[in-house]
């Protein structure tokens, strides 16, 4: 357990990602929640990138502490944010962060992301958590530069806003910031999710020895968008914050089902 001299009243963030523990959105992000409150980086030791909210169960994990405040852990963001919460910190934290990801998380990325996986398992725990991603260009992330500052800016506002408000029940954040310089972001808006479908994304190609192999990534976006979804809004300027909810049921569906099932519908 890692032990930390903790100023009165102090609240304690832990901070993770899943680009790994030396990406420049995490330094960011964790620069920017030591200015609201006490932060303790707990990361994957490499890019994670895409693995949802898998959770390491067939091997032991091992932390490695790189700096007085910043521990990387050689499995994934769901793994550091239950070793972080409930092993290495000296209590519950107040507020469990991610990020800031290499790239939008919009729509349905939502479902492979990392980083919006660490807020989830925060979220389970039962403590007040946000995960914060940078748009940059599709697919690569392009070759300009990346306002991580920007976004950092906009990450400690909003954890300053939970640690006083709170969040609704089951509810974590998901918030996507335009690069831009921090001047030409027009404000905050609270959006829903947009959808997204990938068409196209599964490429052929032949490994060294002649066989034939698939490599998923890429291909071209399909989006079911509208003025108020998580895509137009970042598209337009302005930091995309959308409430998500842990109960995926469809409570429209049940009666759905139930009318079907019964012979009625
Ligand atoms: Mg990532």
């Amino acid at each position: 357990m890692i032990q930390l001299v903790m100023a009165e009243g102090k609240k304690l963030i832990l901070v993770t990602n899943d680009d790994g523990v030396h990406s420049p959105g995490l330094k960011a992000l964790l620069e920017s929640m030591e200015e609201v409150g006490e932060a303790v980086a707990v990361a994957p030791d490499r890019e994670r990138s895409a693995v949802s909210h898998a959770l390491t169960l067939h091997r032991p994990l091992r932390v490695e502490r790189l700096k007085e405040n910043v521990y990387s852990v050689n499995g994934t963001p769901t793994d550091c944010v239950a070793i972080g919460a409930q092993k290495l910190l000296p209590r519950k934290p107040d507020l469990i962060v991610s990020g800031i990801n290499r790239g939008a998380n919009l729509g349905d990325d939502v479902t492979y992301s990392g980083t919006v996986s660490a807020a989830i398992e925060g979220t389970i725990m039962g403590i007040s958590s946000l995960a914060f991603s940078l748009m940059l260009d599709f697919p690569s992330g392009g070759s300009g530069p990346r306002h991580y500052e920007t976004a950092g800016k906009y990450a400690g506002l909003l954890a300053s806003f939970v640690l006083k408000n709170g969040l609704p029940y089951d509810t974590l954040l998901n918030v996507n910031v335009p690069n831009s310089p921090q001047k030409d972001v027009k404000g905050v808006r609270f959006t829903r999710q947009s959808k997204r479908i990938y068409d196209g994304s599964i490429q052929e190609t032949m490994s060294p020895w002649g066989e034939l192999c698939y490599w998923i990534g890429g291909g071209t976006p399909i989006w079911e968008r509208g003025p108020d979804t998580d895509m137009d809004t970042v598209m337009g300027g302005y930091v995309s914050v959308t409430p998500i909810h842990l109960d995926f049921t469809n409570s429209a569906a049940i009666e759905w089902l139930e009318n079907r099932w019964n012979g009625a519908g």
